[in-house]
């Protein structure tokens, strides 16, 4: 007991100011996520919609909920009630059906567009070269609101590797803030998990996403 708790208030006060810190909570329990709210860490991440809805009607408002997950497009019409973030935008389509159910709920989605910052084949996100004009596209929804960038980066097994995909997202999420669009701020951009999350706060990520350095190994 508390034991979760310690390791969320560790590592916060190592996080400098103007960090957020946002606990990566897949298959963990309410109580475990209770924990590191305690702690002082507010922002929570869910991958999976079916899992977190018990999570979010049993914890509500004492957290702000971010999916973090890949979206099949059936879950978007329940994904946009119960929450308050998407970080894993990577298409107008889904751009669009955000809005759309969004709309339905009254409700101004804010989101972060994923980027594939290893431009690999097999994984989710939108190609660099492709993000701006993504955010271009998606500016004139009028349900949805652009706040930034998201991005894993490849997998690898030294993480020191990753700075330059760290530092590349930042680049762009500059590049994209000096365009000026209308109705798009950029603001958060989301990187490093729980061991590369040093490099990413070098490369200037705004906010971090960590999972097993607050809760220990995932049970699966
Ligand atoms: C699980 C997860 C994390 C956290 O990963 P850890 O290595 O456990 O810190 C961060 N981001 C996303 C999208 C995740 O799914």
């Amino acid at each position: 007991m508390g034991q979760i708790r310690d390791n969320a208030a560790r590592l916060l006060a190592g996080i400098p100011r103007g960090i957020t810190v946002l606990a990566a909570a897949k298959a963990r329990y309410a109580s475990e996520i209770l924990e590191v709210i305690d702690a002082g860490i507010t922002d929570i991440g869910e991958n999976y919609f079916q899992e977190s809805r018990a999570m979010i009607e049993a914890i509500g408002d004492k957290a702000t909920w971010h999916f973090i997950g890949h979206i099949q497009k059936n879950k978007v019409k329940h994904i946009v009630p119960l929450f308050d973030m998407i970080q894993t935008v990577d298409s107008l389509e889904l751009a669009a059906m955000i809005d759309q159910h969004a709309a339905k709920h009254g409700k101004v989605m804010p989101v972060l567009v994923e980027v594939n910052s290893g431009r690999e084949e097999n994984k989710h996100g939108a190609m660099p070269g492709a993000v701006a004009e993504l955010i271009m596209q998606m500016a004139v929804l009028p349900n949805l609101r652009v706040k930034g960038l998201m991005t894993m980066g490849p997998f690898l097994d030294d993480f020191e590797g990753l700075r330059p995909f760290f530092r590349q997202t930042r680049a762009l999420f500059e590049e994209i803030g000096s365009q000026d669009i209308p109705n798009v701020r950029m603001e958060i951009l989301s990187m490093g998990m729980s061991d590369s999350f040093p490099i990413a706060i070098e490369e200037g990520a705004t906010m971090v996403r960590i999972g097993t350095m607050i809760f220990g190994q995932r049970p699966y």
